[in-house]
C-alpha cells in the first residue's frame, strides 16, 4: 500500500484549492492537492467568466476587494492573464423598483471603493443605444470585468506545482479520519495520506467531504445553464447581469457573446451537468430583448456545471468546528470565480498562522449548527 505524508492535504483542485496551494506554497508549507479529475475541470473552468464585485454581500466584500488587487497582477501570479478585462460590470434595470434596488445597494456599500454609478433615462441610452425598450437604467461598476475561466483555473494549478506543490490527479478521496496529530486520508486507489492539516476545496462535493469528518455542512447542487453565439461584430462593451438575476451576458474579444441564465439538470449523480431545455429557450428570448442585435444570432453551444449552492449563499470559508487543522473552503454559491485568489490567500493564513484578516464571522462553518442550538434553546 502506498504511503504519502505532507503537512497540507487539500481535497479539491479547483480554484479554490488551486489558489489555496500556491499561496500555501509561497509561504513554504509543504502542499499536496488531491483531485477526482483534471485541475479546474468541474465549476472553476465551465463558468460564465463573470470577475464581479458589484452586487456581493457586505461580508464578501473585504475579500473581493483584495481580489481585485490580485487579478490585476495575475500574470505574475500564474503566468498568465487569463483574458482577464476590466470591462466594466453593468447591472440593469427594467422597472423603477430596479433602479431604487441597484441605488440602495450603492448607498449600503458606499464604504468600498467600487465607484458604483446609477444611469437612467437619456443619459442612459445616449451611453448605450444597444439596449432594448424594456432596459431604463444600470448600475456600472466601472472596474469590474471578465475572464477565461478555462485558461486561469488551470493556470493556478500549474504555478502552484511550479512552486512546489505535490498533485495527485484522478485521484479521489474516500475516507477521513482525525488521527494523533493530524489526519489519515485513504483514495480510490488504497493510497494513505498522512496530512497535518486538510483543506476541504471540493466544490459542490465538499458537504460529501464534511460528512466524512462527522461534520453536517447543508448544501445543495444547482446547475447554472450557459450559451454562446457564433462571433459577431462588437455589440457589448461591458459585462452584464440584470437586476434580480436570470440574465447575463459578456463579449469575448474573438466577438462571441457568451450568455446565462437558469438552471440546467444533475447528470451521473451530481458528477456532471447538462443545460435545462427552458432555460436554453429563456436566454434565447431575454436575450432578443435586452439586446435586440441578439435577435438573429446563432448560438452554437450550450452547456452547464455542478455549483454548490449553501442556504444563506455564503460560503464554508473556516476552520472546522470540530477537528484542529481542518479547514473548510467550498458552498461559494455561484460567485467564487472572482474571489478565489482571495479566498486561497486566506485560507493559507488560517493554516499558517491561526487566523485571516478579511474573513468574516458569516463565512463560519459552525454558523447553521450554531443557530439551530441557539434556536432550541
Ligand atoms: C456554470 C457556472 C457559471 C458560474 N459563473 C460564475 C461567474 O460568472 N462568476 C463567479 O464569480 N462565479 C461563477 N460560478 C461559480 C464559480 O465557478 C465557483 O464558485 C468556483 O469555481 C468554485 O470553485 P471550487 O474550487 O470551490 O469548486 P470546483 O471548481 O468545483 O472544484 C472542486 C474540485 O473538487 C474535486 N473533488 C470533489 N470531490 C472530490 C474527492 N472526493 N476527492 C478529490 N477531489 C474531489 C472536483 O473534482 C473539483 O475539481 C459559476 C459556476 C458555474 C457552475
Amino acid at each position: 500500500m502506498n504511503r504519502i505524508s505532507t503537512t497540507a492535504a487539500i481535497i479539491g483542485g479547483g480554484l479554490i484549492g488551486c489558489a489555496s496551494a500556491l499561496f500555501l506554497r509561497r509561504m513554504g508549507i509543504e502542499t499536496l492537492i488531491i483531485e477526482r479529475g483534471n485541475c479546474g475541470a468541474c465549476a472553476s473552468g465551465v463558468n460564465f467568466g463573470g470577475v464581479r464585485r458589484q452586487g456581493r454581500a457586505r461580508a464578501q466584500l473585504p475579500l473581493a476587494m483584495r481580489a481585485h488587487e490580485i487579478w490585476s497582477e495575475l500574470p505574475a501570479w500564474i503566468g498568465t492573464d487569463g483574458e482577464y478585462m476590466r470591462s466594466g460590470h453593468l447591472k440593469l434595470a427594467r422597472s423603477l423598483s430596479d433602479l431604487q434596488a441597484l441605488a440602495d445597494y450603492r448607498d449600503r456599500v458606499s464604504d468600498f471603493d467600487l465607484g458604483l454609478q446609477i444611469l437612467e433615462g437619456a443619459a442612459f441610452r445616449r451611453r448605450y443605444p444597444e439596449f432594448g425598450p424594456g432596459v431604463i437604467g444600470g448600475s456600472l461598476c466601472p472596474e469590474d470585468g471578465q475572464a477565461n475561466p478555462r485558461l486561469v483555473a488551470p493556470a493556478f494549478a500549474r504555478a502552484a506545482q511550479s512552486l512546489g506543490a505535490r498533485l495527485l490527479a484522478h485521484t479521489r478521496i474516500m475516507e477521513a479520519a482525525p488521527r494523533a496529530g493530524g489526519f489519515a486520508l485513504r483514495t480510490e486507489q488504497g493510497t494513505c495520506i498522512h496530512a497535518d492539516f486538510v483543506v476541504n476545496a471540493a466544490g459542490a462535493w465538499g458537504h460529501d467531504i464534511a460528512r466524512l469528518f462527522d461534520e453536517d455542512l447543508p448544501q445543495t447542487p444547482g446547475y447554472p445553464t450557459m450559451a454562446v453565439t457564433e462571433p459577431l461584430p462588437c455589440l457589448l462593451g461591458v459585462s452584464l447581469g440584470v437586476e434580480g438575476g436570470g440574465f447575463y451576458a459578456r463579449q469575448v474579444e474573438r466577438g462571441n457573446v457568451v450568455m446565462g441564465g437558469g438552471f440546467g439538470e444533475s447528470v451521473d449523480h451530481d458528477l456532471r451537468a447538462r443545460p435545462g431545455r427552458a432555460p436554453m429557450q429563456r436566454i434565447a428570448e431575454q436575450a432578443g430583448e435586452i439586446l435586440p442585435a441578439l435577435r438573429h444570432a446563432h448560438l452554437i453551444r450550450f452547456w452547464s456545471g455542478v455549483e454548490g449552492y449553501t442556504p444563506d449563499k455564503q460560503p464554508y470559508l473556516g476552520p472546522s468546528t470540530k477537528h484542529s487543522g481542518l479547514i473548510h473552503a467550498f458552498g461559494f454559491s455561484g460567485a467564487g470565480f472572482q474571489i478565489s485568489p482571495a479566498a486561497g490567500e486566506a485560507v493559507a493564513q488560517l493554516l499558517a498562522h491561526g487566523s485571516a484578516p478579511l474573513l468574516d464571522a458569516a463565512f463560519s462553518p459552525g454558523r447553521h449548527t450554531t443557530a439551530a442550538t441557539n434556536a432550541k434553546s
